[in-house]
Formats: C-alpha cells, sequence, structure tokens
C-alpha cells in the first residue's frame, strides 16, 4: 500500500482512500505528493 501526502495540509493519505475519493479527507485538496523515500524502511529490488 502507497502513502501519499496532502500537498496542501501534509497529512497522510492512503491510496486506498484515493481510490475512494479523489481528495483530501483532511482539507478536500486534491493535489498529493508521493513522499521521498528517505525513510529507512526501504527495501530495494
Ligand atoms: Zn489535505
Amino acid at each position: 500500500m502507497t502513502t501519499y501526502k496532502c500537498f496542501k495540509c501534509d497529512e497522510k493519505i492512503s491510496s486506498e482512500e484515493l481510490e475512494r475519493r479523489f481528495s483530501c479527507p483532511h482539507c478536500n485538496s486534491r493535489i498529493f505528493y508521493k513522499p521521498r523515500t528517505a525513510i529507512k524502511k526501504i527495501k530495494v529490488k
């Protein structure tokens, strides 16, 4: 599952949520971005 971030309010939104309704549940914005994978737990294939 992918997690996106709202461009406007910076809240995390799961891809599941976006599939159901393509807008931020917090501020109704429709601009999202994938946060850079700078987090440690990343598996490189
Ligand atoms: Zn938002």
